[in-house]
């Protein structure tokens, strides 16, 4: 159960991620000793969710949305945004500025907030703060590949009613989870088509990353014959890649997160870190380290 759950949410390998990073709730509920169940259960009473609450939420039109919306609110109070330019390096100048040498040019500011993943800031970072660098390189990735299946109604053998099904490593297959997105998302249900959402690839298999995109799409759908009994073809499909879109949380993260933001504040206060390589992996997470950083930034 917590395998496939904790393990397919990271794309990672249960027996080397640490409990603490991925899943706090679980790992304060088994510290308190016995039944793992009966703690959660507690935990559940003491904070319960609305049943009328939807189990799932998600921005209509797409995780973009969001995207987008947060450019033309930036625009919007005068915040200069430059797209289609790669950070190279941060030096810091004689007079105390950073200067972010960027593929299109040279930024000088007094703070700089670094949100790109671990191996990308531990690239920047090299000049400015080595030892900073070192232990960004640690942090290892698992690559994913997502594929969305159409089918019709009609080639789906029974009702397919739960939301998706995760897969133990154990079985064996190339598929680790599959979604039912005409389930989970009433607009994606046009009452005619069934949408699946089928993953690949963890940290212990490189197919996702590494096979084609026919090989993808020929793999999965023979799990999905295994699993669901399809044997009709998809009329439309879709390959999205993650590559190193999973930064892994393994055992001792949280201690090497904070030694990390240790040494760069010793060798240089005004640059900060955020996003899913360091305090959670998910959307919510990466806002609130981005607050909490921009927050530290302005006082300072
Ligand atoms: C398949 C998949 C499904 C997911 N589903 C969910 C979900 O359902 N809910 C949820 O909450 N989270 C989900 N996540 C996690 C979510 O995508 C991450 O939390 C979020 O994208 C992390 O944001 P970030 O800003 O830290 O990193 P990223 O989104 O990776 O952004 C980093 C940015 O840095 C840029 N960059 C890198 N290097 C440089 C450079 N040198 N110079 C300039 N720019 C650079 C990159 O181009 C990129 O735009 C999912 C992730 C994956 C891979």
């Amino acid at each position: 159960m917590v395998a496939p759950l904790i393990g397919g949410i990271n794309a990672g390998n249960v027996d080397r991620l640490s409990l603490q990073a991925v899943t706090p709730q679980l790992f304060a509920a088994a510290r308190g000793g016995g039944s793992l169940t009966l703690a959660l259960r507690k935990q559940q009473q003491q904070s319960p969710t609305d049943p009328t609450d939807p189990v799932f939420t998600a921005l209509l039109g797409g995780t973009s949305v969001l995207v987008d919306a947060l450019h033309d609110a930036l625009e919007a109070r005068g915040v200069q945004i430059l797209t289609g330019s790669e950070a190279v390096s941060c030096l810091q100048s004689d007079q105390g500025k950073i200067l972010t040498e960027l593929s299109t040019g040279t930024i000088s500011s007094d703070e700089v907030l670094i949100c790109t993943p671990a191996a990308k800031a531990a690239h920047l970072l090299r000049s400015i703060s080595p030892n900073t660098a070192r232990q960004l390189e640690q942090i290892s990735y698992s690559s994913v590949a997502l594929l969305t299946f159409v089918f019709n109604k009609e080639s789906i053998p029974g009702e397919l009613l739960a939301s998706g099904f995760l897969i133990p490593r154990t079985a064996q297959l190339l598929m680790t989870a599959a979604s039912v997105g005409s389930t989970k998302w009433a607009h994606w249900d046009d009452g005619k088509h069934v949408v699946l959402r089928v993953s690949a690839g963890h940290s212990g298999d490189l197919r996702g990353a590494e096979l084609t995109d026919e090989e993808l799409i020929l793999g999965l759908q023979a799990d999905l014959q295994t699993t669901l009994g399809i044997t009709d073809p998809a009329v439309a499909t879709r390959v999205s890649r993650w590559p190193d879109g999973f930064a892994q949380y393994e055992v001792g993260h949280l201690q090497l997160i904070e030694s990390i933001e240790q040494s760069l504040n010793k060798d240089c206060p005004q640059i900060l870190l955020a996003g899913s390589s360091y305090r959670g992996l998910g959307i919510p997470a990466c806002i609130e380290q981005g607050r909490s950083a921009a927050a530290k930034l302005v006082d300072s």
